[in-house]
C-alpha cells in the first residue's frame, strides 16, 4: 500500500503491534528509528518523545550540531559547545526514546532493519531518514585537504586552526625576514555560508586582531570569494545579492562573480585562468546528499537527494519517511530548498504521520511553511528575504538584528543561549573575540611555497587527525 492509497497505514487491518516472549504473543509499542539527529531528527524525536512509540534515535555523532552558526566556531567567536548540544542531555527525560551513537550502513526494507558499523542490526516499525548532507567538490574530492569545507564542529576547528596560523606564521616570517606574503584568504562559493565566511574573516582581521601583532597589520588581509555564477547569494532576490555585495565591498572584501575555479592547489587557486594566491582555502561551493539514498535503494537525483512524495516517503515504502537535506520534495513545482525550516518541519510532519496511522486517521501531505531566509555579512549587517509574518527585503542592521533574534531562538539549550547572547554583546561592544586556538598541526598547507622554503617531504604538514588530512605534501 503506498502513501497515495488510501492514506491510512500500520499494522495489518485488525492486527496489533505486537511480540512473541516467554508469554506468548503479546501486544507491543511500534518502533521508530530515526536515522540522524540534525534538524530533522531531533524534531521528529521531540515531536514522539512521551507519545506511545519505542523510538531508537541513532547519529554517528553524540552531539546535535547548530550548523548555521559553525562558522562563528571556524572564526573564533563562539565555542564548539555554545552551538552543540549532546543529543542524550536533550532526550535525559524522554523516557521513550533511546539514543545511540553508530553509523547506520545499510537498510533492509523486506526485513525492516538497519545494519550499524557497530554490527548490531535495529528492526523497526516506522524508519525516519534524516541524514543530511555533505561537501562535494563536483569530482575533484583531491582538492579536500588543501580546502576544506564546513559541515562539522571538527570541520570548523580545522577552518580555525589555519585561519589563526596564517596569521601566526605571518608575523613568524616577518620577524625574521621583515616582510610575508600577502595575506589572501580565498572562499570558493558565494552562498550563504560563503558570505558568512568571507564576512567573518574580514571582522577577525581588521577588528578583532588588529592590536595583536607587532610585526604584521591583520587589516591588511584580503577576502576574496570565488564565485561561478554571475552573482553571489544566486537563491535570493536580485537586490538582496546587490545589497549582500555592497555590503562585502563595505568589509574589504572582494566578489569574483562568473569566475570557474578549475585547480585548487596548496597556495593558490586557479580561477578562470588566473592565479590567485592564497593562505587559506575554503570550500563553501557544492553539497551533496548522504549516501542513504544508496543504501535503501530508492530513486534519487544526481546530488543523492531521495525523490519522495507528497507525505515524504520513497515510492513503495509508507513505512519509510526521508526528510531534511536528504530528501527530494516538490511543492507546486518548486523544490523545497536544504535549509533549516524545512529540515524541521518535515521532521515534525513524518512524526505525525506515524501518529496519525497509530490513531487509525489518514495521513496529511507535507505543505512547507517558508518563513524566509538570511544570511549575515560580519557583525552587524545582514540580508532577510522576509515571507512571515509579513513580506519584505530587509538589509544592514536591521536584517541581523532579526537573525540575530532567531538564531538566539533555535539554539537548543537554555544555557547555550545565554552563552551565545553574552558572548556576542562581549564581542560587539569590547572588540574581542573568543577561543582563538590553534589545535593540532602547526603546519599550514602551501606555507612552504608562499615563503619559497624547501618543505621537508618527510614531515607530518597537517594534523592527522584533520579532516582531509595527508601525511606528506604532494610534490
Ligand atoms: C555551515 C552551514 C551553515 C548553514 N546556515 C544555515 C542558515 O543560516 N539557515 C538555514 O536555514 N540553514 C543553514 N544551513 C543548512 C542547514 O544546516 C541544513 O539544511 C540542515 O542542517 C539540514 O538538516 P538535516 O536534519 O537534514 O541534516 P543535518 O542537520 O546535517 O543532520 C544530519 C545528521 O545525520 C547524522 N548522520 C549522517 N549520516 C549518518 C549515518 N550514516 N548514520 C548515523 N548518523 C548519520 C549526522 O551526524 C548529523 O547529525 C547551513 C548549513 C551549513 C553546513
Amino acid at each position: 500500500m503506498s502513501g497515495e492509497d488510501s492514506g491510512i497505514h500500520g499494522p495489518p487491518k485488525g492486527e496489533e503491534w505486537s511480540m512473541e516472549n516467554e508469554h506468548g504473543i503479546v501486544p507491543r509499542r511500534p518502533r521508530v528509528v530515526i536515522v540522524g539527529s540534525g534538524f530533522a531528527g531531533l524534531q521528529a524525536a521531540l515531536h514522539l518523545a512521551d507519545r506511545p512509540v519505542d523510538v531508537l534515535l541513532i547519529d554517528r555523532r553524540n552531539h546535535h550540531t547548530f550548523q548555521p552558526l559553525l562558522y562563528q566556531v571556524a572564526l573564533a567567536a563562539l565555542s564548539p559547545g555554545d552551538i552543540a548540544q549532546p543529543i542524550r542531555s536533550i532526550f535525559r527525560n524522554r523516557r521513550n526514546v533511546e539514543v545511540l551513537m553508530d553509523e547506520v550502513v545499510g537498510i533492509d526494507t523486506t526485513a525492516k532493519s538497519v545494519h550499524l558499523r557497530s554490527s548490531a542490526t535495529m528492526p523497526y516499525d516506522y524508519l525516519i531518514l534524516a541524514t543530511g548532507s555533505t561537501h562535494s567538490y563536483f569530482g575533484h574530492d583531491a582538492w579536500e585537504p588543501y580546502a576544506p569545507g564546513l559541515k562539522t564542529v571538527e570541520d570548523a576547528i580545522e577552518i580555525r586552526r589555519r585561519i589563526l596560523l596564517a596569521f601566526e606564521l605571518a608575523e613568524r616570517q616577518a620577524l625574521e625576514h621583515g616582510s610575508h606574503p600577502p595575506l589572501n584568504f580565498v572562499v570558493i562559493g558565494g552562498g550563504p555560508t560563503g558570505v558568512e565566511l568571507a564576512g567573518a574573516i574580514s571582522d577577525i582581521s581588521r577588528l578583532y586582531m588588529r592590536e595583536d601583532f607587532r610585526h604584521i597589520d591583520p587589516s591588511k588581509a584580503h577576502v576574496i570569494v570565488v564565485e561561478g555564477a554571475p552573482r553571489i547569494l544566486a537563491s535570493y532576490p536580485e537586490d538582496l545579492s546587490r545589497k549582500a555585495t555592497e555590503e562585502l565591498h563595505h568589509l574589504g572584501v572582494e566578489v569574483r562573480n562568473n569566475a570557474q575555479v578549475t585547480d585548487v592547489q596548496p597556495g593558490y587557486v586557479m580561477a578562470n585562468g588566473q592565479k590567485i594566491e592564497s593562505v587559506v582555502t575554503l570550500w563553501a561551493a557544492g553539497v551533496q546528499a548522504s549516501p542513504l539514498g544508496k543504501m535503501l535503494g530508492a530513486e534519487m537525483d544526481k546530488k543523492g537527494t531521495i525523490f519522495v512524495d507528497p507525505y515524504l516517503n520513497p515510492a513503495g515504502h509508507p513505512d519509510v519517511f526521508v526528510c531534511g537535506d536528504l530528501a527530494n520534495v516538490t511543492e507546486n513545482g518548486h523544490r523545497i530548498p536544504g535549509v533549516a525550516q524545512p529540515a524541521m518541519q518535515m521532521g515534525t510532519h513524518a512524526a505525525k504521520e506515524i501518529l496519525a496511522d497509530l490513531g487509525g486517521k489518514p495521513r496529511a501531505p507535507f505543505h512547507y511553511f517558508d518563513k524566509g531566509d538570511m544570511a549575515t555579512i560580519g557583525r552587524h549587517s545582514a540580508v532577510a528575504d522576509v515571507k512571515w509574518p509579513f513580506h519584505a527585503h530587509m538589509s544592514g542592521l536591521p536584517a541581523w538584528m532579526a537573525w540575530l533574534t532567531i538564531h538566539i531562538y533555535f539554539l537548543i539549550g537554555f544555557r547555550n543561549r545565554i552563552i551565545v547572547l553574552l558572548h556576542w554583546i562581549w564581542m560587539y561592544f569590547a572588540l574581542s573575540v573568543g577561543p582563538r586556538l590553534i589545535t593540532g598541526s602547526q603546519k599550514l598547507p602551501g606555507w612552504a611555497k608562499l615563503i619559497g622554503a624547501e618543505s621537508n617531504p618527510d614531515e607530518k604538514w597537517l594534523d592527522p587527525n584533520s579532516p582531509g588530512a595527508v601525511e606528506t605534501p604532494p610534490s
